[in-house]
């Protein structure tokens, strides 16, 4: 299969290398900016970028996802919009909290949110948020 991952941050990245090394797909990463994985730290980032590259993982920067149709993804390279054959189209082009129990417990019980239910993060705020509302009890 032809998997096009649209969005070259760090979970499409991460998502990449697992299509590629645990699925054995055929990866491409589309991404806006000049380069993939830059809200990775450097060390972790030149790693995953040797896995990308070991399993021959294409890199298109400074590209955009336009569409997609039956026949696959339209690509905007900044001069022209091209149809990219691909099979499946992997978004990791944002994300935001998904949080509707809040509301629904309004009122019933003592509610804390913490995590990425307030807002995406990284693992390590959502720990500390949890550890916080833990010793609040
Ligand atoms: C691909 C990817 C890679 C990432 N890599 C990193 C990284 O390298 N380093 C880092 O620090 N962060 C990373 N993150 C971010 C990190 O995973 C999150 O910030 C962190 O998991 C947030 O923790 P959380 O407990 O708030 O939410 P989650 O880890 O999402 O946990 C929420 C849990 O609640 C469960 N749930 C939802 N609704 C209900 C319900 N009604 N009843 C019971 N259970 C429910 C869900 O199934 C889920 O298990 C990554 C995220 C992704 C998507």
């Amino acid at each position: 299969m032809n998997v096009l991952v649209a969005g070259g941050g760090m979970i499409g990245a991460e998502t990449a290398s697992y299509l590629c090394v645990q699925c054995k797909e055929k990866v491409t990463i589309v991404e806006m900016l000049p380069d993939i994985a830059n809200d990775m730290e450097g060390g972790i980032r030149d790693d995953l970028k040797d896995v990308l590259n070991k399993y021959f993982v294409k890199i298109l920067t400074k590209t955009k996802l336009a569409g997609v149709t039956e026949q696959g993804a339209l690509l905007d390279t900044g001069c022209e919009t091209i149809l990219y054959p691909c099979d499946t189209v992997v978004l990791a082009i944002g994300t935001k909290a998904y949080n509707p129990l809040e509301e629904e417990l309004k009122g019933l019980c003592e509610t804390v949110v913490v995590g990425d239910a307030i807002t995406p993060r990284k693992a390590v705020k959502a720990v500390r948020e949890g550890f916080v509302a833990g010793m609040n009890v």
